[in-house]
């Protein structure tokens, strides 16, 4: 990392755990020790939100994996961001490849979810990616610009945004981006911010790297002039591992 962003690491637990292996996950996190200049967020499953909130410690921020796109009611099994701020969200993780392509959300509706979420006060993690086939077509650049497009037509700032970059081929694969190609697209990235918002929204806007992240090859990584920090699914699982993740930080 070499912009002064503040490097940023979430832990997407995705739809892992039990009350007994997070209350295990919880205790590492809490006597872990964390680079002091890194902001930390955690992604519990919904319904183990409250229990993490009140056993670990502050230094951790809680995000959702998904929210409602507008206020709450008749929407069966829907959790609105009214209800998750009521539990202490502070961020919500919108737009990942698993609700785009295991569950069929598409672009509009992410960004109205984005949209929402931010104007009801909570941080949007955005998540854009490519598919394989989509990378070995040459179209990496147009898959992530076409998905960053549809955040920006439908939020009005890009204050309490985080891009997460999540090739689709490297989530939960073991085959992770070589910091090349995660840096290549990081600065394709900015450079379509600068061109399409503003200069200060491309070097403000911090830009992290999903997919099979891990403790032997954060460090690397974490090198690379426009990676600025994290989003971390399975290592996340692993108090001392998703510590050693957050302290890679250079
Ligand atoms: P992974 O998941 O680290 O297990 O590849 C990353 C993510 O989906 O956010």
């Amino acid at each position: 990392m070499a912009s002064n962003n503040k490097f940023f690491v979430g832990g997407n637990w995705k739809c892992n755990g039990t009350k007994d292996s997070i209350t295990k996950l919880v205790s590492d996190l809490n006597s872990a020790k964390l680079e002091a200049d890194v902001d930390v967020v955690v992604s519990p499953p919904f319904v183990y939100i409250d229990q993490v909130k009140n056993s670990l410690t502050d230094r951790i921020e809680i995000s959702a994996q998904n929210s409602w796109v507008g206020k709450g009611g008749a929407f069966t099994g829907e959790i609105s961001v009214e209800q998750l701020k009521d539990i202490g969200c502070k961020w919500v993780i919108l737009g990942h490849s698993e609700r785009r392509h295991v569950i069929g959300e598409d672009d509009q509706f992410i960004g109205k979810k984005a949209a929402y979420a931010l104007s009801e006060g909570l941080g949007v993690i955005a998540c854009i990616g490519e598919k394989l086939e989509e990378r070995e077509a040459g179209k990496t650049f147009d898959v992530c610009f076409e998905q960053l497009k549809a955040f920006a037509d439908a939020v009005p700032s890009w204050e309490n945004i985080v891009i997460a970059y999540e090739p689709v081929w490297a989530i939960g694969t073991g085959k992770v981006a070589t910091p090349q190609q995660a840096q290549e697209v990081h600065a394709a990235v900015r450079d379509w911010l600068k061109s399409n918002i503003s200069p200060e929204v491309a070097s403000a806007t911090r830009i992290i790297y999903g997919g099979s992240v891990n403790g032997g090859n954060c460090a690397e990584l974490a090198k690379q002039e426009d990676i600025d920090g994290f989003l971390v699914g399975g290592a996340s699982l692993k108090g001392p591992e998703f510590a050693t993740i957050i302290n890679s930080v250079t």
